[in-house]
């Protein structure tokens, strides 16, 4: 499938997950993001719902 090419635009939650799956897959992916800079500040993250269970496939797919 490396033949391939994707841009995802975006280097928050959705995108990054949508880059870790989409490599997992085999394809070739560039990631554009138009903040210049990492965003350091945040808050507690909660994590539930169909969230949770991205977690748990992520936590798996490791090797
Ligand atoms: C105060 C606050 C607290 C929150 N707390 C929680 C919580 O506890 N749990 C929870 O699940 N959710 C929480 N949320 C909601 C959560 O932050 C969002 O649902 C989540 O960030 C959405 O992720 P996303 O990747 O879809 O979009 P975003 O996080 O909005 O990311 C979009 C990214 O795309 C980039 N971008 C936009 N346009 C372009 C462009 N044209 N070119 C390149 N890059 C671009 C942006 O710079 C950004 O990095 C909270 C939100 C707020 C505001």
């Amino acid at each position: 499938m490396a033949q391939y090419k994707i841009l995802v635009s975006g280097a928050s939650i959705a995108g990054l997950t949508l880059v870790y799956w989409l490599k997992q897959y085999g394809f070739e992916v560039t990631v554009v993001e138009r903040a210049s800079e990492l965003r350091l500040g945040g808050q507690n993250i909660d994590v539930k719902g169909s969230a949770w269970e991205i977690v748990k496939r992520w936590a798996s797919s490791k090797k």
